[in-house]
């Protein structure tokens, strides 16, 4: 599984439909909307570990 860098949630990234590209990484997202965000300012999102709730 792939961990989600917006909201830290996991994603399957065989079955994920939101993926970016950032320096040679892809990154896997749940919703279009947190795929929005890091697309918005992906340094910020790549860089800083994913926020846990739990
Ligand atoms: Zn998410």
């Amino acid at each position: 599984m792939a961990q989600d860098q917006v909201c830290g949630c996991e994603v399957d990234e065989t079955a994920a439909q939101f993926k970016s590209e950032f320096e040679g990484r892809t990154y896997y997202f749940c919703t279009a909307g947190c795929k929005a965000k890091f697309d918005s300012d992906p340094s910020r999102w790549a860089r800083e570990p994913a926020i846990r709730s739990v």
